[in-house]
């Protein structure tokens, strides 16, 4: 296997073992389930087969609602577990409504089952009343049915939206009660019961650890704020210090962190921002552009307002790629994309370590030159550093930055590791075009600006 490929093949298998780890731990209920009973048995008739499907969705249902209680409680092992944080996420979301299609197939299955005989059987059983254990079962699936339907069309603020889903956790909840509580192949099987007891319990301990628990039990470092520093754009650089020096977050350039701050007019809103700091320096930064409700008070912000600090997550980090080795970069920054390019030039600049060997090219986009909120200071840092470039790109002059534009410029991009991050439209258009001239994905690392 030409080495290209075998590293194409290992990045594949990094990037997707989120997945194998889903169907692995699908696969294993599944064999325990089938171990039980002849499949000749299971599906020797109508009302088994029936029975059989409902019972088979059921069992992956709780499983994938399992793990997507586990997968939402963010802890950093599960980022690196799963191929970053805005990958975490997106599986999260996946998992979570094939959970919910299974859990819905459940109770039809099941009720046609009934149905062959009478649909009057076939409509009680779906009523809440005849068994405890089932209407567990029945207001778990309810619940999940209401929010989910709020979800996809409901126009809510962030915020409600984001309260309405950790509701979906009592679902859960409501799904391990019918379980525990129904005679059912996971009473009869040991192994069986063991095994889905267990992600019952992973799933219950993440929600609470995540959900209701979630100011206790979650690290979160004292900071205060020292400065807010306006500049063109919108966008405002708060500067923080450590309450306690003892307490200090340790970060890596071009990480992301959830910040709140203690603060009446911005609310105490838990928001996900890049570190526009190097952590070789003092004061703990964010640069952030007034975009919605929340980001538009932040610039009213008074030096003293104490501040919470959950993280670092994620992997943008120059230095933290497939190939550690390869110094030659690319970054492209639109808006204010640029916040964790900012942290990583500081870093290059700052940095105890030798940085000495990187030839950074950095695309500074924006739609005018009066955009360009940091290139002053981006500027002093490529007159510092010889092989640190700064390369504005205003889209009223040239239009959007394409990928022969970089090619053209940076005399080249093959062999080189590209960092974007942006507006979405960019990223994915830019992530295209480099598809397009075959550059390898393993190459091309990107920071979405959007969880969900
Ligand atoms: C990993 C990451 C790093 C980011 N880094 C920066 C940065 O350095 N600078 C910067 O200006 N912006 C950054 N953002 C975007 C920033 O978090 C959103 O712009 C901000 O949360 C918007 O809040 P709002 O209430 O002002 O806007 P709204 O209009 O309420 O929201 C706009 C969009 O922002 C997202 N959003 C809103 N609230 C939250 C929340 N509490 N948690 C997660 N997402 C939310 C939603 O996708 C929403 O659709 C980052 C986002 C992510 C995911």
């Amino acid at each position: 296997m030409k080495f290209v490929s075998l590293r194409k093949f290992i990045y594949k298998t990094q990037k997707n073992f989120g997945w194998v780890i889903t169907a692995v731990l699908l696969i294993i209920p599944v064999a325990l389930w089938v171990l039980m009973q002849p499949l000749s048995v299971r599906f020797s008739s109508s009302a088994s087969t029936l029975t059989s499907i409902g019972q088979l969705t059921g069992l992956i249902g709780i499983v994938m609602f399992a793990l997507a209680m586990i997968l939402s409680s963010r802890t950093k092992y599960l980022g690196a577990l799963f191929g970053g944080m805005d990958r975490l996420y997106r599986i999260h979301h996946a998992i979570g409504i094939l959970a919910f299609m299974f859990i819905l197939l459940h109770p039809l299955f099941l009720a046609g089952t009934y149905a062959l005989s009478s649909l009057r059987n076939a409509a009680l059983f779906l009523l809440p009343g005849l068994d405890v254990s089932i209407d567990f079962g029945i207001y778990s699936l309810l619940l999940l049915f209401v929010l989910i339907l709020i979800t996809l069309f409901a126009r809510f603020r962030y915020e409600i939206m984001k309260f309405l889903h950790q509701i979906l956790g009592v679902s859960f909840l409501l799904a391990a009660a019918h379980i525990v509580l129904i005679k059912s192949d996971i009473t009869q099987s040991i192994p069986l019961r063991a095994y889905i007891m267990s992600l019952i319990a992973l799933g219950t301990l993440a929600y609470v650890y995540r959900t209701l628990l979630g100011r206790i039990a979650i690290k979160r470092y004292a900071y205060v704020v020292t400065a807010v520093a306006a500049h063109p754009s919108n966008i405002v650089e708060i500067s923080m210090e450590p309450k306690d020096r003892s307490q200090k977050l340790s970060y890596l350039p071009g990480q992301f962190v959830f910040i709140q701050f203690v603060n009446d007019i911005v609310g105490d809103e838990k928001h996900p921002f890049s570190l526009s700091s190097s952590p070789y320096t003092p004061e703990l930064r964010i640069a952030v552009k007034a975009l919605g409700d929340y980001t538009t008070k932040l610039a009213a912000l008074s030096v003293g307002t104490e501040a919470r600090v959950e993280g670092p997550y994620g992997d943008f980090v120059y230095f933290k790629t497939f190939r550690p080795k390869n110094k030659k970069q690319i970054w492209i920054a639109g808006g204010s994309g640029l916040a964790p390019f900012l942290g990583m030039a500081r870093d290059i600049l700052y940095s105890a370590r030798d940085t000495s060997e990187y030839v950074i090219d950095l695309y500074y986009t924006a739609r005018s030159k009066a955009d360009l909120a940091f290139l002053d200071e981006l500027t002093a840092i490529s007159n510092t550093l010889k092989h640190f470039r700064v390369i504005p790109f205003c889209a009223d002059e040239k239009g959007y930055l394409t990928a022969s534009n970089v090619i053209e410029e940076s005399k080249g991009i093959s062999g080189k590791e590209i960092f974007v991050c942006g507006p979405p439209p960019m990223m994915k258009s830019l992530k295209q075009q480099f598809a397009d001239l075959d550059i390898p994905a393993y190459s091309v690392h990107t920071e979405e600006f959007k969880l969900l």
